[in-house]
């Protein structure tokens, strides 16, 4: 069993900066940069790697913490609910996260965040991912109040 801290370490994302957020897990645009390629844009890749950047390797129930392994693991892998055999509880790998209640494909996601870290404005994110300006938006104000954007404004101002 690997231990928290080196689980923590791996995930890379879990700065406490970013943790700030009503305690959500989240991910940093830089996390996201560092992983920039074209297969990032594949529905499948894309949903991995944010499953894994959220959660790291040894996923586990939000509520009671109970590891999510095997079959249930495949499930919470594809973003479909589970049910915890614990606390009985139903999530998917979103839930607690930035991403919760999200309606948006893991790729455009991914594409979102890095297009808001680029600074794009709330009109070309919504051209460039196909969603409405109002939704670009929404998310924009999502992230902001997450504080993931907090290095990317460091960052133009390098
Ligand atoms: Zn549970």
């Amino acid at each position: 069993m690997v231990g928290k801290e080196s689980k923590k370490k791996e995930i890379g994302i879990l700065n406490p900066e970013y943790q700030s957020l009503n305690a959500k897990k989240s991910i940093s645009p830089e996390r996201i940069e560092s992983a920039i390629h074209p297969v990032m844009f594949d529905a499948d890749y894309a949903r991995t790697f944010l499953v894994v950047a959220l959660h790291g390797h040894l996923p586990a129930c939000p509520w009671c913490k109970r590891p999510i392994s095997g079959r249930q693991y495949d499930r919470f892998a594809q973003l479909k609910k589970i049910v915890c055999k614990q606390c009985g509880r139903k999530f998917n790998a979103f839930t607690g996260t930035i991403f919760s209640g999200a309606n948006l494909e893991p790729r455009q996601l991914i594409g979102l965040i890095l297009f808001i870290y680029f600074g794009f404005n709330t009109t070309r994110v919504a051209k460039y991912l196909g969603i409405s300006p109002r939704a670009a938006a929404t998310w924009l104000n999502k992230f902001k109040a997450a504080r993931i954007l907090k290095e990317a404004k460091k960052r133009t101002e390098d």
